[in-house]
């Protein structure tokens, strides 16, 4: 953290504070984790004479992007379940139940660091041994709401354990780091016993964390709850009354009308991931669901459904996936796109006092896109330019708790050749261990890589 005051001057702001200002030839002032201070150059420069200096002309800053769903340590299982379908059941599990503490270390460093890179600044993440995911994204200056995956059928790890382990993550990381939000996270309805989520609603209640997990994600899923209960998957998580604003519910995919509707009355937070739902060729209803008063958020999931960490470039297939799906060009325009991953994310998290803006006193999570190359110019409609020209190749500066975590593209916080190594040293090594172990597995990978 630095003890000196930042000043990004001669930029242009996207505040995405209440009255949505946009401010241009700006400056904005950083002391320590802190925004301390947004307004015209010259009067910053007089307010701030010893300030730090780093130059925004030609570029915009954004409040830092919020990922509400993803799972960072799987970098080392990059695009394993792409086209194959059943994937989650026939590749992903199978990988997973090799997986050793280091894996998940390593994975999230790998993951971690490229989603800081493309201009992420907070994920809302869960995944076995979450303690390593915690110490990977410390390390890397990444904001974290983390939750240790709990599974008590079907999954690669399971037992009851596995529910203390998640139980105490929560216990031993609440207010102790400032990047580290612990939440609970069971993994979806099929694969968690209804009185684990019935006791986990309980607990989240009285420690007044979150709960973050898969909802309504596969035909597998939503035909098992409705053999068993004779209901769909939000029916079934209403009424144990486990709904709520609190609750952020990935994918929400396999619904009907009437749980769209407690989805909405419920306040819980459906989280679409653009690019996951494209390839499997089923996407959430996320534009309907806005329409209908849902807060949804937006996730790019883990890197073996999505192959990328680029927050920024995610936004773009949001929009033209629900425009798509919808058969209307105004579906889910660029402004709301922008504030699902701010203002909304932070919202939804119970920050949004501190974070998903930029204005005095929130916490200084801010990234500055480069907007100066031939594909973003002109620039005649901001926002429209952010959403549907920018990737997350055109963050330039990201910072975190007020630390530059990226500075001119490059990562500060780790050694990227060196990461890049690790994922496929350790990523190899996983898949190894893995084909030897699962016979259908070292069929299938055969087939497919060999
Ligand atoms: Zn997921």
């Amino acid at each position: 953290m630095m003890n000196t005051t930042l000043l990004i001057e001669d930029t242009t702001i996207v505040t995405m504070n209440a009255q949505r200002d946009v401010l241009a030839a700006a400056s904005i002032a950083i002391t320590g984790d802190r925004i301390a201070a947004l307004g015209p150059m010259a009067e910053l420069r007089a307010r701030y004479p010893d300030a730090e200096v780093m130059d925004g002309r030609g570029k915009v800053v954004l409040p830092g992007l919020i990922n509400c769903h993803t799972h960072i340590s799987m970098s080392l299982q990059k695009g394993v379940t792409l086209a194959v379908p059943d994937g989650l059941y026939r590749v992903m599990w199978p990988v997973e139940r090799s997986l050793i503490p280091e894996d998940v270390y390593f994975g999230a460093l790998v993951g971690g660091a490229e989603a800081l890179k493309g201009g992420t600044t907070c994920v809302v993440d869960h995944y076995f041994y979450a303690e390593q995911v915690a110490r990977a994204t410390i390390q890397l200056g990444l904001r974290g709401i983390l939750g240790h995956t709990l599974m008590s059928r079907l999954g690669p790890i399971t037992g009851d354990r596995e529910l203390e382990e998640g139980l105490d993550f929560v216990r031993r990381w609440k207010g102790r780091h400032p990047l580290v939000i612990p939440w609970l996270a069971p993994h979806a309805t099929d694969t968690v016993a209804a009185h684990w989520l019935v006791h986990l609603r309980e607990v989240a209640t009285h420690e007044g964390v979150g709960l973050h997990l898969h909802l309504a994600q596969s035909l597998q899923e939503r035909t098992y709850i409705q053999q068993q209960f004779g209901m769909g998957c939000v029916d079934y998580l209403h009424r144990m009354g486990f709904l709520g604003p609190d609750v952020l519910a990935a994918h929400c995919i396999y619904i009907d009308e009437r749980e769209m509707a407690l989805l909405v009355d419920s306040g819980a937070h459906p989280v679409y991931c653009p690019m996951g739902h494209a390839l499997s060729g089923n996407p959430m209803r996320a534009w309907e669901l806005v329409r209908r008063g849902a807060g949804v958020l937006i996730g790019t999931d883990c890197v073996c459904s999505n192959n990328v960490m680029d927050l920024v470039g995610e936004l773009r297939i949001a929009g033209a996936s629900q425009k798509q799906l919808t058969g209307d060009h105004t579906a889910l325009p660029a402004d709301k796109i922008l504030e699902m991953v701010t203002v909304d994310a932070a919202a939804a998290i119970g920050m949004g006092n501190q974070l998903g803006a930029l204005a005095p006193g929130y916490l200084a999570d801010l990234i500055m896109l480069d907007m100066r190359g031939l594909h973003a110019a002109p620039n005649y409609s901001l926002f429209d330019n952010i959403v549907y020209t920018c990737t997350g190749r055109d963050v330039e500066t990201v910072i975190v708790n007020g630390q530059i975590v990226v500075q001119a593209g490059s990562l500060v916080t780790a050694d990227e050749a060196e990461l890049v190594a690790l994922s496929e040293t350790k990523g190899r090594a996983l898949i190894q261990r893995a084909v030897e172990k699962e016979e259908d597995l070292a069929w299938l990978w055969e087939e497919r890589y060999g």
